[in-house]
């Protein structure tokens, strides 16, 4: 299995080759400022005290204060908190914005709690790290398994402990409101928040396409496959049909579809989310325009799905699933990285060799904290910006992140990643 942070480190590896860093300046990026360790009890329903462990990775605060979610995951480790921290770290700087990077989990299966127990989870957890967040220090978010739903507990927790002792007013607690993003929109949340993650990819996409693979299109629509239908999945998907591209598969933890016809026929992904809530799964939901019908398409492995012969493959569900087994048999031209990390560092050096163009993580799903950022902001200047508004930032920031990297790949002859890494060593360290 391979160890994310290891990943992280040999990206960051790469990159320190084109950047003159301190022999000092290059360690420090290696390691995470600080990491918390927090061990509390909650109280189940049957009345017995449980104890539970979580963390905080708080890697960089170079840029502004930490910046990353929160995980409840029964697998939360070390390694992968810390490797999730140091790509906030560079997300943060790849797309621009005055945050730093942190992550932050507890070990737990959510879905062994009711809802009273995650919520006292929830509220227990923060009450844990409460002294080690707050608008300008530390900003959680929602990851894996936690919801818009916990971060409106998690605040409220939060304003309870801080307002033991003082009086909090108007002002006040909408700046503390900032201390979480991702939030629901009733309760400080910001307009266009949920799309953010697929709609930033979007624009990424349509910022380089024309650049990274001249004349692909040909007067064709392009073919899509879509590994996890998921939040991030769900809206990429929408965008990308919205555009005119051909979803030819789309998947889930249970198994994928593909159409027949590759190429002619569309999976319509907002049919596909009303047949999979009918259904409970994807399996059958073979939906082109308005008709979903058995003859249309047919159920294929969560294996076969990254090896069709597609232009663009998106990864939208876990890491490490493009490695070196696979990556030979990979036939898209480009992969666009919505999950965080799902390409190993050997699969990227067989995609470059085989001229397959890896759109990476630290820049193509940054849209989410783009607009977490843009929460933050609105919450600490008491403002409501329009989605319109927000969707219009959004874009400017993915297009400008988008073309810089280009240039800089252009300019250094190397991979996006290697560059989108170079561009973040260089912010995160002010090297030239
Ligand atoms: P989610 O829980 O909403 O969706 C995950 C999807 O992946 C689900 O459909 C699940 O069934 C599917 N999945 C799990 N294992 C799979 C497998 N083996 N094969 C195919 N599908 C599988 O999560 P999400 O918020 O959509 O996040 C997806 C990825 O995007 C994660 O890597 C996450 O860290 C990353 N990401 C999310 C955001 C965000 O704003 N939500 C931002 C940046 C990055």
């Amino acid at each position: 299995m391979n160890n994310p942070f290891d990943n992280a480190i040999n990206q960051l590896e790469k990159a320190l080759e084109y950047v003159k860093l301190t022999p000092e300046q290059s360690e420090r990026l290696k390691y995470p400022e600080k990491i918390i360790t927090v061990n509390f009890p909650v109280e189940m329903d049957n009345g017995q005290k449980k104890l539970f462990h979580g963390y905080r990775v708080q890697y960089s605060s170079k840029r502004g204060p930490y910046k990353g979610g929160i995980r409840f995951h029964h697998q939360v480790d070390m390694n992968e908190m810390k490797a999730l921290a140091f790509w906030m770290a560079v997300k943060c700087a790849v797309a621009d914005i005055p945050m730093g990077g942190g992550k932050g989990g507890v070990e737990v299966d959510p879905k062994k709690l009711s809802d009273k127990e995650l919520e006292k989870l929830s509220r227990a957890y923060v009450a844990a790290i409460a002294n080690e967040i707050g608008p300008e220090i530390d900003v959680p978010a929602p990851d894996v398994n936690t919801t818009s739903q916990i971060m409106n507990w998690m605040v409220d927790e939060f304003m309870r402990i801080r307002s033991r002792n003082q009086k909090i007013g108007n002002s006040e607690k909408s700046r503390l409101m900032a201390t979480f993003t991702g939030k629901p929109l009733t309760n400080g949340g910001s307009e266009g928040r949920t799309a953010a993650t697929g709609r930033g990819g979007f624009y990424v996409l349509e910022a380089l396409l024309e650049k990274i693979k001249p004349n692909m299109k040909e007067g064709r629509k392009l073919t899509v496959a879509i590994q996890g239908f998921g939040n991030v999945g769900y809206y990429i998907a929408k965008f990308l049909y919205d555009a005119g591209f051909s979803i030819a598969a789309l998947s889930d933890s249970r198994g994928a579809i593909v159409v027949n016809k590759i190429g002619q026929d569309s999976l319509n992904p907002e049919e596909v989310f009303k047949c999979k809530k009918e259904k409970g799964s994807l399996a059958g939901c073979y939906c082109v325009g308005s008709v979903c019908d058995l003859k249309l398409g047919r159920n294929i492995t969560n294996t076969e799905i990254l090896e069709l012969p597609v232009d663009i493959l998106v990864p939208a569900a876990l890491e490490n699933q493009l490695n070196e087994k696979n990556a030979p048999r990979i036939k898209a031209n480009i992969i666009l990285e919505m999950a965080n990390g799902p390409t190993t560092p050997a699969a990227d050096e067989i995609f470059f060799k085989k001229n397959i163009t890896v759109i990476p993580d630290v820049l193509a799903n940054s849209g989410g904290v783009t607009v977490s950022y843009f929460e933050w902001k609105q919450n600490l200047e008491n403002q409501k910006w329009s989605e319109k508004k927000v969707n219009s930032l959004l874009k400017d920031k993915m297009t400008k992140a988008s073309l810089d990297i280009f240039e800089i790949a252009r300019v250094k002859q190397t991979d996006l990643r290697t560059a989108a890494f170079i561009t973040a060593v260089r912010r995160l360290t002010s090297a030239s």
